[in-house]
């Protein structure tokens, strides 16, 4: 079949690809710990369930204005402007269903073809995907193992040029778990306001850190007019199926993006929004007793990936990602058998049923590792580093 340019290169995301992979084998009868999936193992928190079962009986079942409603609007605006220490104005925040369309649609409504766009290698899959179909040049920085995954900043120097439209950063980050620290988003935003691009700051996992809080580039000086913030619910109070997600952009282009969401999907169910009111307005210590718990689960993953012959794993400052380093079953190995990370993923599951991604479902930059998210139980966790172990002594 023939189809346009813009969706030529289009290709699924490996999360799903493995998940469909390992619940073959589980209809063939196999057990299979499921690490390979990025999202919170806990159901959506009970007060926040409530007020949208509410919300469908009390008739929160129409339109709403695309944008959102004014009332989550201004929610969103006081919490995301407290959190970053700025003042966000209701006008300049845009609700949608899930996170991705506040990458999707600021890149339609700001890249031109030929335009460059600069982001992380390994990153989420959606930041390729979007630059292809707004007809932009993807432009991958790699991130470097030795600053805890932070921006190559001397790569990223590299990268720019008269064409840079945009730079989308991630932190913390998946699928590498590192924070941007802040000397480092210094930098990348004097870069920006001399040469004038965009930075889209894709900050999903902000509430899930451990040691200290993720500082945003949107904060400092001269970034609230050239940055877009993509935020929502799914990952902080455990509503990924609820979809429900926000941008806070520049008033002119926030206009512009709930335009397409117009267009597009129209606008975000209406109970959901009552449901992220309540997110938001209610109790925060489940967030911050869920946080507690991955914290505690990475630290036990992290001990045993690091235990096991073979593999090294730095400690992940924030989400709920794991990235070990696995070159050394690469391949420069015994009997010059070549065994990159996808081989790797394939065998583990095939042999230790144990789930995880490939680095490389990631771009070519995670060639090498491993993501294995700790959204799941310390009884899981500790069989599966059992299983990995036995099964990569193996090889
Ligand atoms: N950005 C990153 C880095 C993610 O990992 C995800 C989800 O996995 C998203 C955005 C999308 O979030 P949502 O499900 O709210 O659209």
């Amino acid at each position: 079949m023939d189809f346009a340019d813009r969706v030529s290169t289009l290709e699924p995301e490996g999360a799903y690809t493995m998940l469909a992979r390992a619940q073959a084998l589980e209809a063939a009868g196999r057990e299979i710990i499921h690490l390979e999936i990025g999202q919170p193992d806990v159901p959506t928190f009970e007060h926040i369930s409530r007020a949208g079962m509410q919300a469908i009986a009390a008739g929160y079942t129409r339109y709403t204005p695309s944008a959102g409603t004014t009332a989550l609007r201004q929610a969103i605006a006081e919490d995301a402007g407290r959190r970053r220490g700025v003042t966000i104005r209701p006008e300049q925040v845009v609700v949608g269903p899930g996170a991705k369309p506040f990458l999707f649609f600021p890149t339609l409504a700001l890249v031109r073809p030929g335009d460059e766009v600069i982001y992380p290698d390994p990153g989420f899959p959606t930041y390729p995907a979007m630059i292809a179909v707004a007809g932009g040049v993807p432009v991958p920085v790699p991130l470097s193992e030795e600053d805890d995954f932070s921006f190559d900043l001397q790569a990223f120097d590299r990268s720019l040029s008269e064409r840079t439209r945009m730079v989308v950063l991630n932190s913390p980050g998946n699928p590498t778990g590192g924070v941007i620290p802040l000397e480092a988003l210094q930098h990348i935003a004097e870069a920006a306001v001399r040469r004038d691009f965009w930075v889209l700051s894709d900050e999903i996992y902000s509430r899930l850190v451990y040691e200290r809080p993720a500082p945003s580039i949107y904060s400092l000086p001269g970034m609230a007019e050239r940055t877009i913030v993509c935020d929502g619910f799914s990952k902080t109070y455990a509503m990924t199926g609820w979809r429900l997600g926000f941008g806070i952009l520049p008033e002119l282009l926030a206009q512009r993006v709930e335009l397409l969401l117009t267009h597009s999907v129209g606008c975000t169910a209406s109970f959901t929004q009552v449901a992220g009111l309540e997110a938001i307005r209610g109790p925060q210590e489940p967030v911050a007793a869920v946080a507690a718990e991955y914290r505690r689960r990475r630290d036990v993953l992290i001990a045993g990936l690091n235990a096991i012959a073979g593999m090294s794993c730095r400690l992940p400052q924030g989400a709920f990602y794991a990235f070990p380093n696995v070159k050394s079953f690469g391949p420069a190995q015994p009997r010059g058998i070549n065994r990159p990370s996808a081989w790797l993923a394939n065998y583990l599951l095939e042999e230790a049923g144990v789930a995880v991604l490939p680095g490389t479902a990631f771009g070519p930059g995670g060639e090498g590792y491993l993501r294995l998210c700790f959204a799941n139980s310390l009884e899981n966790i500790e069989l599966a580093l059992q299983r990995m172990s036995i099964a990569l002594a193996n090889l």
